[in-house]
Parts: structure tokens; sequence; C-alpha cells
């Protein structure tokens, strides 16, 4: 699958420094890379919709990860999936009578072209499930092999075989997320599981292959038969693939530590028997509207593309998500955008000047704060604090480079392009 290009990233003087980053599973904040290469997974969309402003904040989060890591000097490897196979991709395209790869299809253009907008670096390996059911049928069969995975038999009508991995394999299982069973079992029902299907030793063991139904679409699975891959071993066999473990940081957003990333890293303890899978576990707020989560369902999406076609600038929807710190929960309000907008033209029209006060404070200040666990919106205030200087009363600066190294800074590290058309 092919990604989006690469947007321009100027290179700064000096070297900037490996952020330090949030980890869910141990609850600290740990060095996001031990160099000289720096890996990361960030869970790729399911396209079935178009990217609303909670996926584009997690993306942004991790691009900001992505640029603090190439400024460091370190090289890097960034693995994204698209689940161009699921449940819920599948059940829109019965639902609007759409052929699911052409649903598949459409929308994962529209994400290219909204990552491509925000000027999102790409990943390196950009790859759809159904470019790996090898992968993923090689890590189901040794996981029956080694007794951590079964066969569940059909109900009714359906037939025999789904295969599941046994949660009392890993040991580990629960060390990323640390749930209570409780809380375990209310949000894996939630969130895609099957906690009371029949025949499971435990209600939450999670799907690895589910045979071929009528209707639905399948794939060789050699000894598994004819079937498609669960969720959590798609990124997986993935990540084993183009990672190998432990492998730096696993992204995604806050919805997606329990159950995806325990999952995950459940099958890569068993699959690999070493831990952790990952070093750090990363996870991004949720992006509210009119008071609740935002979410299909709930029908209260912002969306990029919408946004664009409206004639917003993509840098001053970058700049919206920025004015918030990734790992908080927050609401998207239209005065984000408007306050965007503004900061946006006052810092174009700062740079726009001929001189202006030294800005090796501002390139330092910016460094320091997204070391910090991405500290965004700190980042935003050392530029708006240039800013307020350059175009104060009190006249800006004499440093014929600052303007100039103010719109390098800002368009490597914080990805908003102050310069050419916005
Ligand atoms: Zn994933």
């Amino acid at each position: 699958m092919t990604a989006w290009p690469v947007p321009p990233v100027p290179t700064l003087p000096g070297v900037g420094l490996a952020a330090m980053l949030h980890d869910t599973a141990t609850g600290t904040l740990r060095p996001s890379a031990a160099g000289p290469d720096a890996r990361l997974y960030v869970c790729g969309i399911t396209p079935y919709d178009a990217t609303h402003m909670g996926h584009a904040a997690t993306y942004l989060a991790f691009d900001l990860l992505v640029r603090t890591w190439r400024d460091a000097g370190l090289t890097v490897r960034y693995v994204q999936n698209v689940t161009d196979v699921d449940d819920p991709l599948l059940e829109r395209a019965v639902a609007t009578g759409e052929d699911w790869r052409e649903l598949a299809r459409r929308e994962t253009a529209l994400y290219a072209e909204d990552m491509a907008a925000l000027g999102v670096v790409p990943p390196d390996v950009y790859l759809g499930a159904v470019e790996t059911i090898p992968w993923v049928v090689d890590a189901v069969t040794r996981l029956i092999d080694q007794g951590a995975a079964y066969r569940v038999a059909g109900q009714g009508a359906g037939p025999d075989g789904d295969v599941y991995f046994d949660v009392s394999a890993d040991p580990h299982f629960g060390s990323v997320a640390h749930l209570d069973r409780e809380q375990m079992l209310a949000l894996f029902g939630e969130r895609g599981g099957d906690p009371d299907r029949p025949g499971k030793r435990d209600p939450l063991d999670p799907l690895l292959w589910r045979v071929a139904r009528d209707g639905e679409p399948y794939w060789d699975g050699g000894p598994l038969g004819h079937g498609r891959p669960g969720w959590h071993i798609e990124c997986v066999a993935i990540a084993l693939h183009h990672l190998g473990s432990p492998f730096d940081v696993q992204g995604g957003g806050s919805d997606l530590a329990f159950p995806h990333h325990e999952m995950g890293a459940s099958h890569g303890h068993v699959l690999t028997g070493r831990t952790p899978y990952a070093r750090t576990y990363a996870h991004a707020g949720m992006v509210g509207y009119d008071g609740e989560k935002m979410s299909k369902s709930r029908g209260n999406l912002v969306l990029v593309s919408r946004l664009r076609a409206d004639g917003v600038p993509p840098d001053a929807i970058r700049l919206a998500v920025l004015a918030h710190h990734y790992r908080s929960d927050w609401e998207w309000t239209d005065a984000d955008l408007v306050a965007a907008r503004e900061r946006l033209e006052r810092w174009q029209a700062a740079v726009a000047q001929t001189a202006g006060p030294d800005a090796g404070p501002v390139l330092a200040g910016v460094r320091d704060r997204l070391a910090d666990d991405l500290d965004a919106p700190g980042a935003v205030a050392v530029v708006d604090e240039w800013v307020a200087a350059q175009l104060g009363a009190a006249g800006s600066g004499t440093d014929p480079a600052a303007p100039g190294l103010v719109a390098d800074t800002v368009q490597a590290l914080l990805g908003v392009r102050l310069r050419g058309p916005s």
C-alpha cells in the first residue's frame, strides 16, 4: 500500500533531544528511544469513515515524536497498518450496499489526502491487513503449536474452527492497561471483543483467525483453513515482521490501550518469549465535540476533509490540535479554530519580516518543550512569545536570520508551514 508524499522537513542547526514519553504500562516518563535507531508502530485506521479530529489528533501526536527523533539524529523506522478487512468495515459495506473493497479504497485514499494536507510525515512501512495474511497465518499457527491458541466449535449454522488466543498463556497479561477483570470484561465487549462467545476458555480470549462465512471475504489460511485475521494479531504480525521486539513505541489512541494493545502485547510476549513487546506504550487522548466523545455512532464527527473543503487552512487545523497536550482529553470547539487561524496569521506575519529578535531561544525552547512528553502547547507558547516581541510596539530585533530560523523551527518540529501557500 502506498502512503502519502513526504512533506519538506527543514534541517535545523545543532542536534535536538529525543523526547521523554509517558508510558501507559508503567505510568512513568521514559526515554522514547534508546538510539541510534527509533522504532515506532502506530495503529492505523479501519477505513469505513473519513478521518475525524480524534484520528487527526492521534496521528499528529506521533508525527511530533517522529519529528523530534529525526531532529535528534535518530534513524526512524515507522510502521503503520490499515485494517482494511474487519467487522466494522464489512458491516458498513453491507449496510450501504457498497463493495467492501471500494469502501476501503475510497476511505484509505481520503485518509492519505488528509494526512498529506496536514503535513504528517508518512510511515516508512504502510501495510493493509490484506497484504499481510501469510504473516498472520504463520503467527497463529505458531501460537496453536505453543498451546497458546485453540479452535472453537461453531455455533448453530456457524462453521467450526475460529481460533482464539488463550490469555492465560501470558503471565504478563494485564501489564499494559492495568485494569481489573470487571473493567476488562466491560471494555472488551464495547471495543470489538466477544466475551459471550460460547466455547472459549476465558471470556476475554480474543479472536485470532475467523474462518470463512458465506458472503464474507476470506483468504487461504493454510492449516487454519479459509478465513481472515483477528484485529490484534494483524498488528503484531506486521510489527514483528518489520520492527522486531522489543521495539521502542507502540502508539495509538487511549481507547486502544485495552483490549487492543493489551492483547497485542500478550501475543508478542508468547510469540517471542520476551518481554516487553514494546518499551513504551503511548496513548493520545480522546477528542470530544458537543460534550461527547467524537464517534460515528454519536453522529458528532468533525471531519478534516470537511474543514478543508470549507477552506480552513490545514496548518490552522494543525495549530488547533497542537494547542492541546496529546495526552489530554479535550473538546473541539469552533473557538479553537478561530484562535488557531489568528495564531497562524500572526506567526506568518512575524516570519515575513526581514529581521527579528534572536531566534536561538525559540529553537532551544521548542526542542525543550517537545522533549518533555511532546508538550506541544508549551512549544506553541515559546513561539508565541517570540512572535509577540516581533510584532509588538517595542519593535523587533535586528537579526536578519531570525525570521527564517523561526519558520524552519516551526516547520521542522511542529509541522506548521509559515511560508508559501498554506
Ligand atoms: Zn494495532
